[in-house]
């Protein structure tokens, strides 16, 4: 007995380690806290994007302890400095968010109290908190109060949860699948695609359905291939519409595919990860009409509300239809099932059970600024994307059709040499400036350079600074070129 205590008091002291003292964890703060001023200070003149590899094996663990200092060079060296800036307001590339500061305080709040947001009876207060994001979503999107929703790692899961509701709504089994079937448009996300290999319904028949020249469903069309598909016997269950798709931005007529939805008894689901957020703007509004008519909906708060990478949301009318996919007990569980409410768990609607307190990065920087802001940044974004366009123009690019939201494309037209290996050398020497990023895309079998503007750090100055460096680009490709 005295040996097994000396033992365990000579673990406990070389354990201790892991609860550092006050004076060791205001000095951890300090470096940190220096370190996160100047990489913010320092944001407007740092690169968006750096393609340079990083340094073998720095990074690697061998188990021995570091000093702190030594790390946060390390992450400011590899982690930070390499690939793209997603803190940038230069990030003008895929869908960029900024990751807005007080969120990483909250993270930093969730993470020392560390709780446990998978259940109500472990932390009241956080599933209220995640419970009162959902509700305030639901207000936004004209779901009714006692939809069910979950926050997710992003939009992905948001997508494969919803997915899931509408399988077990329409009992989706072995047997019915290869006659169900399911309206997409082609310019839906892939991660739609991945969450139907992963639930079981690869095996379902997608129909793509064409779009008309702005890039969104043709209800037309949808509503012929359903009339088709329903004389034919087969068993249409699923509609899912875009609000905002990735290559365009294009939010599809979410009122009429609405109504052929509830006329065809078909489940709605909009993927609305990217445009969701839009709602809010005075702008915008309009667009998103019908959208209170879907039966799931995901948005990406780390997209629209400028939330670090790491949240998205899912909204599902039927709560009965999602607890059904995702409400589980177990023997070991038996305590939480105990008490008594009509407020059900975070993880009856996802497939985490434990998971990051992730309300928190959403409800602080809310409760703390207030909704205005983040409105302002929207149509701010809305304005800066005609802002480009117009800018573009006036130096000699073509810009895609008129985007709905803040994603739109452009390339430089050339008579004399290959338009899209030209675009393609303009685009790599922007990379490897690096001052600003865009991304690329194919629209019609013709290389383009995608804009998203997004990022709450993306501002008037960005857009000045983006021109200039894209015109610079196109003058000097000219010349090489010419005479090559
Ligand atoms: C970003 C996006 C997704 C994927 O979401 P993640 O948060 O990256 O998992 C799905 N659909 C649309 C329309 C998106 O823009």
């Amino acid at each position: 007995m005295k040996k097994l205590i000396q033992r365990i008091l000579e673990l406990e002291n070389i354990s201790k380690e892991l609860e550092p003292s006050e004076l060791k964890r205001n000095e951890y703060h300090q470096q940190i806290q220096n370190y996160a001023n100047s990489f913010i200070n320092d944001l407007e003149i740092s690169k968006a994007y750096s393609d340079e590899k990083i340094k073998q094996g720095v990074l690697s663990i061998n188990g021995i302890k570091k000093p702190l200092s030594r790390l946060i060079k390390d992450y400011a060296n590899e982690v930070a400095g390499k690939g793209i800036n997603a803190a940038s307001g230069g990030h003008l590339g895929y869908v960029p968010g900024g990751g807005i500061y007080t969120s990483a305080i909250a993270d930093f709040l969730a993470d020392v109290t560390n709780e446990y947001a998978g259940l109500y009876y472990a932390s009241p207060g956080a599933v209220v908190i995640e419970n009162e994001i959902l509700n305030w979503m639901k207000s936004i999107f004209g779901f009714p109060e006692n939809a069910a929703g979950s926050l997710t790692s992003g939009g992905s899961i948001a997508n494969l949860i919803a997915l899931t509701a509408a399988r077990d709504h329409h009992k989706i089994k072995s047997d019915k699948i290869p006659k169900s079937i399911i309206y997409l448009s082609p310019q839906a996300h892939h991660c739609i695609n991945k969450a139907l290999k992963i639930i079981g319904l690869e095996d379902v028949i997608i129909r793509y359905i064409d779009l008309d020249k702005h890039s969104r469903i043709d209800v037309n069309k949808l509503n012929e291939q359903i009339n088709k598909d329903k004389s034919d016997l087969l068993n249409p269950f699923l509609i899912i519409a875009t609000a905002g798709t990735t290559d365009t931005g294009a939010v599809d007529p979410l009122m009429e595919i609405g109504k052929i939805a509830q006329r065809n008894k078909l489940w709605y689901h909009i993927d609305a990860a990217y445009g969701g957020f839009f709602i809010l703007t005075h702008q915008k509004k309009e667009l998103f009409n019908g959208i209170e008519m879907a039966d799931s909906l995901v948005t990406d708060p780390h997209k629209g509300l400028f939330i670090p990478s790491g949240t998205g949301a899912v909204l599902v009318k039927n709560k009965e239809a999602v607890l059904q996919s995702y409400q589980y007990t177990a023997n070991y569980m038996q305590d939480s099932t105990r008490i008594n409410t009509n407020i059900y768990n975070p993880a009856d609607v996802s497939p985490e059970l434990t998971r990051h307190f992730r309300a928190l990065r959403i409800w602080l920087p809310l409760q703390l600024h207030g909704i205005e802001p983040f409105i302002a940044c929207l149509e701010e974004k809305l304005l800066l994307t005609s802002y480009f366009r117009n800018k573009l123009l006036e130096i000699g690019f073509k810009t895609g059709p008129e985007p709905d939201l803040s994603i739109s494309y452009f390339w430089y037209p050339s008579e004399t040499v290959d338009e899209n290996a030209f675009n393609q050398k303009l685009l790599e020497l922007i990379h490897k400036d690096g001052t600003v990023f865009f991304s690329s895309t194919i629209i019609n079998e013709k290389f383009v350079i995608r804009m998203a503007i997004l990022s709450f750090r993306t501002k008037l100055r960005t857009i000045n600074k983006a021109i200039e460096i894209l015109n610079n680009a196109r003058v000097n490709l000219e010349k090489e070129f010419n005479y090559a």
